[in-house]
């Protein structure tokens, strides 16, 4: 089983992929992970995405596109988690070619909806291990010891992205860009709508039932 799970920062596609890998044994494709990776590790590509990011600007399609094309080379056919790719509708029709040409499907869109200030809230106190990526909330999940991680014991920080300026950009980036998915989505079919608001828990129930 194959899925997209998409919708806007903070929607919480990242929490739910870690309990999907979790339980069911996917691989988590995150683009946003993986370019943080570059960044920490200063390659190219990690200098060339860097300036859309802080800023909260999408990354260049054909920057997005062959680094994705690399990770779908290399699964030997374990189900996988697109989190965060596509992000728009060029990047969705790349993505049927890259499918196509490594004999895979994807068998679930899934659209997880969060009102705006509901995500507002959720990306204004979140805060992230800078060791293993566990994400802590300044409000509804704190770290035991203030700043750091109860996982791995490295700090938590915000994300430069997930400052207030930042945030309206990159709401701003989701809604004319990655909004405009979900009528892609839907006409190809395979298109399911899950709340995102609740416990996380609840959350998780929602979308394994179409899984
Ligand atoms: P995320 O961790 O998914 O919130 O992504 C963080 C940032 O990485 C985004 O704000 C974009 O700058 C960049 N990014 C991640 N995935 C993509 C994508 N599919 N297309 C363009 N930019 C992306």
């Amino acid at each position: 089983m194959n899925i997209i799970l998409f919708g806007a920062p903070g929607a919480g596609k990242g929490t739910q992929s870690a309990l999907l890998v979790e339980r069911k044994g996917m691989k988590q494709i995150s683009t946003g992970d993986i370019f943080r990776e570059h960044i920490r590790q200063e390659t190219r590509l990690g200098v060339e995405a860097k300036s859309f990011m802080d800023a909260g600007n999408l990354v260049p399609d054909e920057i997005v596109v062959g680094m994705v094309e690399d990770v779908l080379k290399d699964l030997g056919g374990q189900s996988f988690i697109l989190d965060g790719f596509p992000r728009t509708v060029p990047q969705a029709e790349s993505l049927e070619v890259m499918l196509q040409s490594n004999s895979l499907k994807i068998d679930k869109a899934l659209f997880l909806e969060v009102p705006r200030d509901v995500l507002i809230a959720r990306l204004a106190g979140r805060r992230v291990c800078t060791g293993c990526g566990a994400t802590y909330h300044t409000l509804v999940k704190k770290p035991a010891m203030a700043g750091i991680c109860d996982l791995c014991g490295a700090n938590v920080e915000q994300r430069k992205d997930d400052k207030e300026d930042v945030v309206l950009t990159r709401l701003e980036a989701y809604e004319t860009s990655t909004a405009p998915l979900k009528a892609y989505f839907t006409k190809k079919g395979r298109f399911v709508t899950v709340s995102g608001v609740g416990e996380t828990e609840d959350i998780y129930k929602r979308l394994i039932a179409h899984i």
